[in-house]
C-alpha cells in the first residue's frame, strides 16, 4: 500500500507567527514537508512560485475549483482565494512526507474533519491583538488596504481558538519554537537528532 502520512495544521490570524513556526519545523525535521497552497493574491517580493504558493489567476483558480481539484478552498479575504490542491497531498505523500499546512481557521477545520486522528490542528495565538497588529505592521508586507482587511478579520478568527487540538501561544519566539517541536515529536512519535 502507498504511504499515507499525517497532517500537521497550523492556523491563526494573519501575523500570529504561523509562517515563522512552520519554517522552523521544516528546517528541523526531514520527515515533514510543506503543503504549498494555491492562491490568487499577489506575490510578495520574497515569495517564489512553487515554494511559498502556487500563484494563479482567478480564472485558473475557478476552473480548478469547478474541476474538483481542491481538497479545500476558501475566499479568505474578499476576492482573494486560497486552497489546497489534492495533487499537493499526493505529491508529498509520494515523497514519504508528513504534511504541514499553514491555512486559515475554516480550512483547518475542514482538514481536521477529513483526517480526524491523523491530523493535529494547532491554533497559534498571539499574546494579544495589539501585539499581533504591531507584528503585522512591522512585517511591512501589506498595502494599507490589505493590512486593514487582515486586522478586520483578527477578532473573528481569535474566537475559534478552542476548536482545535492545541493552542500554541506565540509570545517569546524561542519558547514557542521549542513547544512546537514538542508538539510535533509527540504527535509523530519522533525525536529530533
Ligand atoms: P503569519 O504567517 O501567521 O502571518 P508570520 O510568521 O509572518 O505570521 O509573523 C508575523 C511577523 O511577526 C513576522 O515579521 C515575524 O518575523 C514576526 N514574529 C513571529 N513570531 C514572533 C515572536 N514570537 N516575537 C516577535 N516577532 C515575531
Ligand atoms: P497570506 O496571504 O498572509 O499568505 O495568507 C492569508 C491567510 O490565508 C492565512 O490565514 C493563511 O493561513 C491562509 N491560507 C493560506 N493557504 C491556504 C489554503 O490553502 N487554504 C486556506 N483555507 N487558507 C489558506
Amino acid at each position: 500500500m502507498s504511504f499515507k502520512g499525517k497532517m500537521l495544521v497550523f492556523t491563526a490570524p494573519s501575523g500570529a507567527g504561523k509562517t515563522t513556526i512552520v519554517r522552523h519545523l521544516l528546517s528541523e525535521y526531514e520527515a515533514l514537508d510543506f503543503s504549498i497552497s494555491a492562491t490568487t493574491r499577489a506575490r510578495r517580493d520574497y515569495e517564489r512560485h512553487g515554494r511559498d504558493y502556487y500563484f494563479m489567476s482567478p480564472e485558473e483558480f475557478r476552473y480548478r475549483a469547478e474541476n474538483d481539484e481542491f481538497l479545500e478552498w476558501e475566499e479568505v479575504y474578499e476576492d482573494q482565494f486560497y486552497g489546497t490542491l489534492k495533487s499537493e497531498v499526493d505529491r508529498l505523500w509520494s515523497m514519504g512526507k508528513h504534511i504541514v499546512f499553514d491555512i486559515d481557521v475554516r480550512g483547518a477545520t475542514n482538514i481536521k474533519r477529513l483526517y480526524g486522528d491523523d491530523c493535529l490542528a494547532v491554533f497559534v495565538k498571539p499574546p494579544s491583538v495589539e501585539v499581533l497588529i504591531k507584528r503585522l505592521r512591522d512585517r511591512k508586507t501589506e498595502s494599507d488596504a490589505s493590512f486593514a482587511k487582515r486586522v478586520k478579520r483578527v477578532k473573528r478568527e481569535m474566537q475559534y481558538e478552542h476548536d482545535f487540538d492545541k493552542i500554541l501561544v506565540n509570545d517569546l519566539l524561542e519558547v514557542t519554537l521549542k513547544e512546537a517541536e514538542y508538539l510535533v515529536e509527540g504527535f509523530l512519535n519522533i525525536k529530533n537528532e
